[in-house]
């Protein structure tokens, strides 16, 4: 039986002002996370505000991240035609986990966060596996 299909994109419209150090920081090869001065929570992806209403300082990650999850996507949606199956991770970086693009990673592997960018121009964040 046919199942008659249509295409629908979306697109999303966010502020990003208030976190443009961010996008800032991939540019010089510097991904950042963000942490309260009041109560100590940190945020990645950053947060301009804590949830407490504390202020928030913008600091570094840095060192080994330790990959906990990966997942090679072989169906390649709309718009990334130009990526051969790729692998999307999620790393451990002390206390934020951080999501990135990754190749020939396991569970368990000690990766270095790079930042690049796509063949489309997009700033992102990789793992390198040490
Ligand atoms: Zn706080």
């Amino acid at each position: 039986m046919f199942i008659e299909s249509r295409e629908l994109l979306i697109k999303h419209k966010i502020p990003v002002s208030r976190i443009s150090k961010y996008w800032k920081g991939l540019e010089g090869g510097i991904v950042y996370k963000t942490a309260c001065k009041k109560c100590g929570e940190t945020y990645y992806p950053p947060r301009a505000e804590c949830l407490c209403g504390g202020e928030v300082e913008w600091v570094e990650v840095d060192g080994e991240g330790i990959i906990e999850a990966f997942t090679t996507v072989h169906a390649i949606p709309k718009g990334f035609e130009w990526n051969k199956p790729y692998t999307i991770a999620i790393a451990s970086f002390g206390d934020v986990k951080i999501m990135g693009w990754a190749e020939d990673v396991e569970v368990g592997d000690r990766v270095r966060i790079k930042t690049g960018k796509d063949e489309t121009g997009v700033w992102k964040v990789y793992f390198e596996v040490i």
